[in-house]
């Protein structure tokens, strides 16, 4: 029991079982954890990382090379480990790509921190310096950087390459193709606002299905719909189609009170399903007055309703999403009609092609060749689940860099080389500043070469060795894009290779981790209740997890 010392009193402030490690002994810990959970997704950095198999309790297997999924799907339980989890998943959300190097970067200014600390520096040293150094790396990567806008194709195309080769997907063939539908998707939902070019991922949506090859996988101007046609009698494909979308039921609205109706000759009872028949009769034709032949429903259609929309020749879908109706309505114009009676010709949507297929047993809708939709899908396939999954991984991440490259309008080379004139002109920083921060700066500079470094080690290549080699060559004037061409085992112009990176990725790579790191070194108490452990024996760690590691 946690015991505490107020005005000479002892009082109780913890319940029994608590655990608390207090000071230095709490930064020690979790300084430990932070680093080991980053080691752990060290290996699977640029194009020669690995994969990693993840296998639930359930059986169920992930392999990948995210680092962003590695982590979720890992469980891990320590709270300091779920810090650095939200690193990586902050950074898919913010940018989609950069989640391995922010979390290795993280996991880096921790350790790097770990030995500050035990030089005598004090924690609020630390976190002034790595601040000031956060905000000097962004200002040395925008000086680095140089401009790409929507319109420059080929920088795009390897911006886009650079991010999915590092993902083990296909050969040169199967990446190229689905590089291509990610710029022509981005591309295509992009709008303008006055200057800025604003992209909104939402409206490119992912649908998968498993069965075919990577190469199946297809660009659709249009949005797919995983749900079937309403009624077999209706038409399985429309060519030029007009488009109702619908938040209305085309069904009699049961009563919500007991109203209770004295049915006794059948006479009455007919003149009653008449009556009913009627009511859903006048919903379908006042849908066939608008010109409607297709029409998209939230919610439900009565057989009756059914019945009468296929002898009218439309085809309809009932209980479709609200997000899906959205994704329509930007792809085809249509505006969603709340009642029927506001039903016009004006309010339908227009697309070359609504057609039901066949994908893998199953039925779905496709809404297709619409003219410069502003919402797009793309169809995923892939032989196993597996590999459709990492399919839908990759393309997140390609349709993040474009898009962070287009927005921010910025790009810097990679292979380590932005991150090694970071380290040095940090460096250089760091003696203008002088004192304890001085010592943080440099620390910082050091955790940023963790990049290269890994990338170096990753091909085989000595990393010491070859950190030495591009810091002297990032001294000459035209030094600045030299990296780790991993390969030919050399130092090359990463510019020259065409291994360019968004500069808006690493910007926020550096921030998440920073931010991280420093919310990690505030801590100088952790208290957790009966149960879970903050301690050592970290909850859901892999054997190994604590302890600095070798450099
Ligand atoms: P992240 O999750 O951080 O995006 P990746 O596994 O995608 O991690 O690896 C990205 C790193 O790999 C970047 O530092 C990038 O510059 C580097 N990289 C990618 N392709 C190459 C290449 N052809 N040569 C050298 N470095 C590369
Ligand atoms: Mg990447």
């Amino acid at each position: 029991m946690a015991e505490n010392k107020l005005g000479g009193q002892q009082y109780l402030v913890l319940p029994e079982g608590a655990n608390r490690i207090l000071g230095r002994e709490a930064q020690r810990t979790n300084i430990a954890v932070g680093y080991a959970v980053a080691s752990i997704i060290k290996t699977t950095l640029g194009p020669k990382g690995m994969d990693k198999m993840l296998v639930s309790e359930l059986g169920d297997i992930v392999i990948t090379n995210d680092g962003a999924t590695i982590l979720e799907e890992m469980n891990v339980e320590h709270p300091i480990a779920k810090i650095l989890v939200d690193v990586a998943k902050t950074q898919d959300k913010e940018v989609g790509d950069g989640t391995t190097t922010a979390v290795i970067i993280a996991g880096d200014l921790l350790r790097n921190a770990g030995n500050l600390l035990d030089q005598g520096v004090p924690p609020a040293a630390i976190i002034r310096g790595y601040g000031m150094a956060s905000s000097k790396a962004k200002e040395i990567l925008a000086s680095i950087s140089s401009n790409v806008t929507i319109n420059d194709q080929k920088q795009l195309e390897k911006i886009a390459q650079i991010s999915i080769g590092s993902k083990n997907i296909g050969d040169d063939q199967t990446m190229k193709h689905l590089t291509d539908i990610a710029i022509k998707a981005v591309k295509q939902v992009a709008t303008k606002e006055g200057e800025k070019v604003k992209i909104d991922k939402d409206f490119i949506k992912l649908e998968k299905k498993e069965g075919g090859s990577i190469i199946d996988t297809e660009l659709i101007n249009g949005v797919l719909i995983d749900k079937e046609i309403a009624h077999p009698g209706m038409p399985k494909s429309i060519k030029n189609a007009n488009i109702a979308i619908l938040d209305v039921a085309l069904e009699i609205e049961k009563t919500e009170t007991e109203a209770k109706i004295e049915i006794t000759s059948p006479e009455q009872m007919q003149a009653f399903l008449a009556q009913e028949e009627k009511m859903l009769k006048d919903m379908v034709d006042k849908i066939a007055k608008s010109k409607a032949n297709v029409v998209f429903v939230q919610k439900g259609i009565d057989d009756v309703a059914q019945h009468y929309l296929s002898k009218a020749g439309i085809m309809a879908i009932r209980r479709v999403k609200k997000s899906d109706m959205e994704k329509i309505s930007k792809a085809t114009g249509a505006r969603l009609v709340t009642s029927l009676d506001d039903l016009s010709t004006e309010d339908l949507g227009h697309a070359g092609d609504v057609a039901e297929r066949k994908i893998s047993g199953e039925q779905m809708v496709f809404v297709e060749k619409c003219k410069d939709p502003k919402s797009v899908t793309i169809f995923i396939r892939g032989s196993t689940k597996q590999t459709a999954d990492e399919v839908e991984r990759s393309l997140v991440d390609v349709m993040g860099a474009i898009t962070s490259a287009i927005e921010l309008g910025k790009y810097v080379t990679g292979g380590g080389s932005a991150e090694i004139e970071m380290a040095m002109q940090l460096r250089e920083m760091a003696t203008d500043v002088g004192g304890r921060e001085q010592l943080a700066i440099q620390a910082f500079a050091d955790a940023t070469e963790v990049i290269p470094k890994t990338l170096a080690d990753s091909a085989g290549m000595d990393p010491i060795d070859t950190l030495v080699q591009l810091r002297s060559k990032h001294k000459g004037k035209s030094g600045r894009s030299f990296g780790v061409d991993i390969f030919t085992n050399k130092i090359s112009d990463m510019e020259q290779l065409g291994v360019i990176e968004p500069t808006k990725v690493k910007y926020q790579a550096i921030s998440s981790a920073t931010e991280a790191t420093v919310s990690i070194l505030r801590i100088d108490d952790m208290i957790s209740s009966k149960g879970s452990r903050p301690s050592g024996g970290a909850g859901g760690m892999p054997p190994g997890a604590g302890g600095f590691g070798e450099d």
